[in-house]
């Protein structure tokens, strides 16, 4: 069975979140499993990857998007080091960016991607057995298998669509269908959601099926989907929740090459305490107090709005007594308000920016993980931080609900309910009493590091939902 996986992002190629991790890991995983060849199409970005690396050529061509003649060449990656096909989709001028993400023309961006795709595979007639979409950015892929003349090679082709993240949609005005290739005019209302063409919502209506990265946020979309509520509890037949994983592999903190010091379940507690030593010498950070750490987008779907308060308030009612250390980037009101604390308070760190290795160093030596987020499709520094011993403490919501049980329930993180300053706060108190009693702990670091999130359980889910479409007649 081959398998695309359609996507913007694809680690280590190019990564700006949890979606890169996923479609770098999960087809990796697929091919372990007998009969199964998959690979990953992507954009073409200005990024070292694309420079230290040789690719073979293996179409090059135009396709007509409205008044627009646009050149697309597909590029295959020659080594295959990632442990699947690599293709990369290059359209000067309108992908080979420095970023995925930003540009005030992303939708003429995503839909030449697409167009670029379904061009080639026709053009070369290549008809996979399943074309996979990841998020709104791939997600007119099924409309237009099915229903643009230019593509009928691939009609038919099984479709699944993979939601990471719902709070993006790609919604665009009807001026742009003229840049979509021809399709059957009766067909419009496929691709629309309240008076624009809405990708996402155009994916959970055509696709044969959709998952979304946890059941628990598959529930939470039934209530809140901004504005795809409905939508969702009419195509429930087709949806399947399917929790990520991590690559082992990668997160391996006996191997993990990023670290200072590497370790494993029987000697975590004393190198954990070197990493932290260190880290905490490089920021200022006091290594005998507990050290607090979050990483990730400044947006405030991952509560990161919470930080600045929490940050004063606990370093006051402890009085400094604790660490706290922030690596990440985005709204530019809350980066600002982190810096000023920055400067007051020596016992905060913050690090402006996006660091691959800063962040594996962190999850190796904070003590605590926090992620007070209003909203988690599946969350996977959780997980992260999980296998290198770290213990987290999170909103009870999406994917967080599934994977971090709070220690009252037997679990090995702590959890809270509102998504607020108060609960963040009451959290960290908590966690600062289990901090002090040391056979505590050193049990709770052991068995987080004991989870399995390893992925051949959930590349063995899709792989089977790829079968029943086969076998059932959706
Ligand atoms: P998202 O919604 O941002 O995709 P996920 O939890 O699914 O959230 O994935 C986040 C991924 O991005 C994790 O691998 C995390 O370690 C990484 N990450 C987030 N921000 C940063 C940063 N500033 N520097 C390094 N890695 C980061």
């Amino acid at each position: 069975m081959t398998i695309y996986h359609l996507s913007t992002e694809c680690y280590p190629v190019a990564k700006v979140g949890g979606l890169a991790d996923v479609v770098g890991a999960l087809p990796k995983y697929q091919n372990k499993i007998k009969g199964i060849n998959a690979k990953v199409v992507m954009p073409w970005y200005n990024k070292s990857f694309v420079y230290d690396h040789e690719f073979d050529t293996v179409f090059d061509g135009f396709i007509h998007q409205g008044e627009n003649v646009i050149q697309v060449q597909i590029f295959k990656e020659k080594t295959d080091v990632l442990g699947f096909e690599l293709f990369m989709v290059k359209i000067p001028g309108l992908l080979d960016r420095d970023n995925p993400y930003g540009y005030q023309d992303e939708s003429f961006q995503f839909l030449a991607f697409q167009h670029g795709i379904l061009h080639w595979l026709s053009t070369m007639h290549i008809r996979p057995d399943i074309l996979h979409c990841h998020d709104y950015h791939t997600g007119l892929i099924p409309f237009m298998v099915e229903n643009c003349s230019e593509f009928k090679f691939l009609k038919g082709v099984k479709t699944i669509g993979t939601i990471h993240n719902g709070e993006y949609q790609g919604a665009m005005d009807w001026d742009m269908s003229k840049y979509i290739p021809d399709f059957d005019g009766y067909k419009w209302g496929l691709m629309d959601w309240n008076k624009t063409i809405n990708p996402l919502a155009s994916m959970i209506k055509c696709c044969h099926a959709f998952t979304t990265v946890s059941e628990g946020y598959l529930k939470e979309l039934f209530i809140n989907f901004r504005g795809l509520e409905g939508l969702v509890r009419d195509e429930f037949g087709k949806a399947y929740g399917i929790i990520n994983g991590i690559d082992t592999e990668v997160w391996n903190p006996e191997t993990d090459p990023m670290l200072d010091f590497n370790f494993n379940i029987d000697n975590a507690v004393e190198k954990k305490k070197k990493n932290k030593e260190k880290l905490c010498k490089e920021y200022g950070l006091k290594p005998e107090l507990p050290l607090f750490a979050f990483i990730g987008r400044f947006a405030t779907e991952k509560g990161a709005d919470f930080l600045p308060d929490t940050v004063w308030r606990s370093i006051k009612q402890s009085y400094g007594g604790l660490n706290i250390i922030v690596l990440g980037s985005g709204n530019t009101y809350i980066e600002n308000k982190l810096k000023e604390y920055d400067y007051t308070y020596t016992n905060f760190a913050l690090d402006v920016g996006y660091k691959e290795h800063l962040s594996h160093k962190i999850y190796a030596s904070a003590d605590f993980l926090l992620m007070p987020s209003r909203v988690e499709p599946c969350g996977l520094n959780q997980m992260y931080s999980m296998r290198y011993g770290t213990i987290p403490i999170v909103r009870y919501t999406g994917g967080l609900r599934d994977t971090v049980h709070d220690i009252s329930t037997g679990g090995t993180g702590l959890n809270f309910t509102h998504a607020g300053v108060d609960d963040i706060i009451h959290s960290m108190n908590r966690a600062m009493k289990i901090y002090h009693e040391k056979n505590t702990m050193e049990d709770l670091i052991h068995a987080n590091m004991q989870f399995d999130f390893s992925w051949e359980k959930s590349a063995q889910k899709y792989v089977t939902l790829y079968n029943n479409l086969f076998t059932s007649d959706i």
